[in-house]
C-alpha cells in the first residue's frame, strides 16, 4: 500500500464535469489499495475573477482581506470534489488549509509554510477516507488570520503536505503532459522528459516555464520527495522531478527556457566607488522590485555603468528609482528598454563538461542575434537579447543542443 498525495489543477478541476472525471480517477487510485490525499486548486478562472471583483471596489484592496477572498476558490472546489467523492461511495472529507493545520508567516497573499501539523490529515486516512485538502492557502502563525501562498500556491500545499506524511510520490496533475526540453508551443519537436533533478526544475521554473510553482519544487528538494508531473486530461506518463543521478549528468543541456516577462535599465557615469551598487540596489530592493541580472562595467576614468533588469511590470517604478537616484548622486543618463527577452539553457550536465556557453553563443550567432548581457549559474547561461528573436533564439538553441525527438 502506497500513500499517494495528488494535486489538481484550476483546469483540471475547471467545471463539474471535470470534478466528475477527477474523483472516478481518485476513487480508482484508492481502489488499487493505496492512501490518498489530493489537493485542489481552485476551479479555472476563479482566482482570476475574485482578484477582478476586489479591484473593481479597490485600487489597492488590503492584503489580509484579499487572503481571505482568495482561499474561498479552492473552498469551493475542496468541497465540491468531496461531495462528488461521497456521491460515488469513496469516502472524503474535505478541508481548508488551516483544517489540515498549515502554519504560515504572516506575509499577506505571499505567504510561506511554517509548519504542517499533519495529524488530523493521518487520522482520516488511517479510517479509509480519502482527504481532500483546499490548496494555496494556510493560516498566519501569530493572529490565526487566513493567509495564501502566492498564485499557484496549491503545488507547494502539496508537495509540504507529501513532506509532512512522508507520502510514498506527490503527483501533480495539471493540463500539460509534463516537462518539455522546450515550450512546445514555439518548438514543435520539443520532447518530454521522462525526469529531471530538483535544481534543473528550478532553473527552469525561476525562469518562466510556469508549469510548478518555484517553492514547490524547494520543498520536493529539501525533503526528498518524488514529484511526478502529468496530464489528467491524458494520463499519460509524465516527468518525474527528483534526486541528481549519473544519467542526467551525461546530458549537457536538459532544456531552453525564455522569458519575455523582463525590462532591462542602465544608469550610466556612476561613480566607481564603495556604497554607489549598495545605494542602487538597497533603494530597488526596498520598494520590494526583484532583480535578476546585474551587469557593471569595468571603469574609465572612475566612471563606470550599471545595468540590470526587472520583471517589466516593476520597470517604471524601478525607473522613478532610478531617476531620484541619479539626481541625488549626480549620475548620468538612465535609461531603459522593454523590448528585450532572457532565452536560458540549463542542465546538470554543465558542471563537468566545459565550453557550453561558447556552444551556446556560437549557436545565436550563427543566426545573427546579438547577445546583450549574459549570465551564469553553476548549471544555467542566461543571454539577454531581443524580444523579438526570441522564439528563433530557442529553436536555434533547441537544435544546437540536440534536444530534438
Ligand atoms: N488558485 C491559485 C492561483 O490561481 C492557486 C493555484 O491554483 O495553485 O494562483
Ligand atoms: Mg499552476
Amino acid at each position: 500500500m502506497a500513500l499517494i498525495v495528488q494535486k489538481y489543477g484550476g483546469t483540471s478541476v475547471g467545471s463539474t464535469e471535470r470534478i466528475k472525471i477527477v474523483a472516478d480517477h481518485i476513487k480508482k487510485t484508492k481502489s488499487k489499495g493505496n492512501q490518498v490525499v489530493a489537493i485542489v486548486s481552485a476551479m479555472a478562472g476563479d482566482t482570476d475573477k475574485l482578484i477582478n471583483l476586489a479591484r473593481g471596489l479597490s485600487k489597492s484592496p488590503s492584503e489580509r482581506e484579499m487572503d481571505l477572498l482568495l482561499s474561498s476558490g479552492e473552498r469551493i472546489s475542496s468541497a465540491l470534489m468531496a461531495i462528488r467523492l461521497n456521491d460515488i461511495g469513496t469516502k472524503a472529507v474535505a478541508m481548508t488549509g488551516r483544517q489540515c493545520g498549515i502554519i504560515t508567516d504572516s506575509v499577506h497573499t505571499k505567504a510561506r509554510i511554517r509548519s504542517i501539523d499533519a495529524d488530523k490529515i493521518r487520522e482520516y486516512i488511517d479510517n479509509d477516507y480519502v482527504v481532500i485538502i483546499a490548496g494555496f492557502q494556510g493560516i498566519s502563525e501569530i493572529n490565526s488570520d487566513v493567509t495564501t501562498l502566492g498564485r499557484g500556491g496549491s503545488d507547494t500545499t502539496a508537495v509540504a503536505i507529501a513532506a509532512a506524511l512522508r507520502a510514498d510520490l506527490c503527483e501533480i496533475y495539471t493540463d500539460v503532459d509534463g516537462i518539455y526540453t522546450a515550450d512546445p508551443r514555439i518548438v514543435s519537436n520539443a520532447r518530454k522528459l521522462d525526469k529531471i533533478s530538483y535544481s534543473e526544475m528550478m532553473e527552469l521554473a525561476s525562469l518562466g516555464a510556469k508549469v510548478l510553482q518555484i517553492r514547490s519544487v524547494e520543498f520536493g528538494m529539501k525533503y526528498n520527495v518524488p514529484i511526478m508531473v502529468l496530464s489528467s486530461f491524458t494520463y499519460n506518463p509524465g516527468t518525474l522531478v527528483t534526486k541528481e543521478d549519473e544519467d542526467m549528468e551525461k546530458i549537457l543541456v536538459s532544456g531552453i527556457a525564455s522569458d519575455k516577462n523582463q525590462a532591462r535599465l542602465k544608469i550610466s557615469n556612476v561613480d566607481d566607488k564603495p556604497g554607489i551598487a549598495s545605494k542602487i540596489f538597497s533603494a530597488v530592493a526596498d520598494n520590494n522590485i526583484n532583480v535578476d541580472m546585474i551587469v557593471q562595467n569595468v571603469s574609465e576614468n572612475g566612471k563606470t555603468d550599471i545595468s540590470f533588469t526587472v520583471p517589466k511590470d516593476d520597470a517604471d517604478k524601478a525607473l522613478n528609482i532610478l531617476n531620484d537616484l541619479s539626481r541625488k548622486l549626480h549620475t548620468g543618463s538612465v535609461s531603459y528598454n522593454k523590448d528585450i527577452a532572457k532565452v536560458s539553457i540549463v542542465g546538470v550536465g554543465m558542471r563537468s563538461h566545459p565550453g557550453v556557453a561558447a556552444q551556446m553563443f556560437k549557436a545565436l550567432s550563427s543566426e545573427n542575434i546579438n547577445i546583450r548581457a549574459i549570465s551564469t549559474s553553476e548549471i544555467k547561461v542566461s543571454c539577454i537579447i531581443d524580444e523579438k528573436y526570441t522564439e528563433l533564439a530557442v529553436r536555434t538553441l533547441h537544435k544546437a543542443f540536440g534536444l530534438e525527438k
